[in-house]
């Protein structure tokens, strides 16, 4: 009986944070099952104090470094309102994608030069309210839409501060569909055009103040590489366009994508392709990003007698995985249970489906599962996890059979309904993504906070939600 032995300090536990206590997961000295009891099941918990100490991870390496540097949260990650409010106290700047994402951001707080906003395909009444606010930067995805720009800001008679968004060609260790910088990719402007582009934008300067240039990689990028060679390939345009043109960009913006181990717990990881394991397994630290950024600049500023301008330049950065994906787990409850003999699998039939957590099926993504009710047993026996959506592939495995996640999830032996399992690290692109699919009212989501009280910051869906934009 294994099983029954205590393992106080499972290797994916985060001290202070992410704990046992009498066999219970808890978050920041929460009961898990203290949470579903009162929040029902299934649930999203975020952790206030991890929040932050994310956020004062990345200061700090900005401290390092030296310059000036901003990080602007990719809201995209989790546009909770009460996770954006998080990260507004925390001092640090926001990133947009849409007009409901800059909506979200102005109504929490943020000031207007405190936004960025990306994006490919956005509409005149999104850069009319861009425009207006009066933003930090609008990255401009294509030389056609500076035009676009331009007639906002003629629409709303206000100077419009634009950035470059470019395509450079840098791959990474990431999926392919979170790798933004290829040329396959369908964002940026091409770099043979660059230099155009940015003579185009600055035919005009009534109307466009051109202030940046931007590259973002991809998420969960692995590698420090990408990171040096996107923002020697900015700095490099930033040089060129100044001999060219005498106009000197303030700021050069690296984007996301640093990396969160979602394999702090390696016991599942060798079942994962090696390419998956070294990707999902990263360890990577903002300050190595920005210092090896900042070294290849240097030493092509020396070469090119252009310390003067990186002097002047701003570094942004638009970190969004790496403030809330390990800040947040999805709690759900073992609803059915059967046995197949044929293959004498045993099958857990849980209330989280992949309508909460999309990643796990678009991406396959590993969110490491661990039982809440037995938190320090022993994880010796094998299963078959799946979600309640009436899809086959809404499982907690690879369907296709590309081995893209292990074909079992280790949990202590003899599981039973009612058990309730953590999905850690699952607190990026889950609930900013979730849907009704199946006429799932959608979960509540709490926030613990550092004093160990709970804030419902969203409340469960009733029925009537689920009709409310029905029109019959
Ligand atoms: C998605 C995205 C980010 C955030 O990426 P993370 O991997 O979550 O850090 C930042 N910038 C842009 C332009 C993005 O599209």
């Amino acid at each position: 009986m294994t099983s029954q032995l205590a393992v106080r300090h499972p290797a994916w536990t985060i001290p202070g944070y992410l704990e046992t206590r009498e066999n219970h997961l808890t978050i920041n000295g929460v009961d898990a099952l203290t949470l579903v009891r009162e929040y029902d099941s299934p649930l999203y918990v975020f952790s206030e104090p991890r929040i932050r100490s994310n956020i004062e991870r990345l200061k700090r390496a900005g401290r390092l470094v030296n310059r000036p540097v901003r990080f602007c949260y990719a809201s995209k990650a989790n546009s909770n309102m009460r996770v954006l409010k998080t990260v507004r106290a925390s001092g640090i700047d926001i990133e947009v994608n849409s007009g409901g994402e800059l909506f979200k951001a102005l109504r929490v707080g943020f000031r207007p030069h405190q936004i960025i906003f990306n994006g490919t395909s956005k509409t005149d009444a999104e850069l009319d309210e861009a425009v207006g606010a009066g933003i930090y930067s609008i990255n401009v995805d294509s030389i056609y839409e500076i035009e676009l720009v331009e007639k906002a800001a003629q629409r709303v008679g206000k100077r419009a501060n634009i950035a470059l968004r470019l395509t450079p060609e840098i791959g990474t260790r990431s999926h392919l569909g979170l790798q933004t910088a290829l040329l396959t990719s369908k964002f940026g402007i091409s770099y043979s055009d660059v230099l155009d582009a940015f003579r185009r934008a600055l035919l005009h300067p009534e109307l466009l103040h051109v202030s940046g240039i931007h590259i973002h990689v991809g998420s969960q990028t692995p590698d420090v590489e990408p990171f040096a060679e996107a923002f020697k390939a900015m700095w490099e345009h930033l040089v060129t366009l100044h001999r060219e043109t005498g106009h000197a960009l303030e700021h050069i913006n690296l984007g996301g994508g640093i990396p969160v181990n979602y394999l702090r717990d390696k016991s599942m990881a060798d079942q994962l392709p090696e390419h998956e394991r070294d990707m999902l397994g990263a360890e990577l630290e903002p300050s190595e990003v920005l210092s090896a950024a900042l070294n290849v600049a240097r030493e092509s500023a020396r070469a090119a007698s252009a310390e003067h301008l990186l002097d002047r330049v701003t570094i942004l950065l638009e970190p969004g995985r790496s403030i809330i994906a390990d800040a947040g787990l999805v709690l759900t409850t073992v609803r059915n249970i059967k046995r197949r003999p044929e293959t004498n699998d045993v099958w857990l039939l849980t209330d989280a489906g992949y309508n909460l957590l999309l990643s796990m099926n678009n991406y396959k993504w590993y969110y490491h599962l661990v039982s809440a009710s037995r938190a320090e047993a022993t994880s010796d026996t094998d299963y078959k996890v799946a979600g309640p959506l009436c899809d086959s592939g809404d499982v907690y495995f690879d369907i296709e059979r590309e081995g893209r996640l292990p074909d079992y999830r280790s949990l202590p032996a003899a599981v039973q309904p009612g058990e309730v399992l953590a999905l850690l690290n699952s607190g990026a692109y889950s609930l900013a993504q979730m849907f009704h699919y199946n006429g799932r009212p959608l979960p509540a989501a709490v926030m613990v906070r550092e004093d160990g009280k709970v804030d419902l910051i969203r409340r469960r869906d009733t029925y009537e939600d689920l009709v409310t934009n029905d029109v019959w």
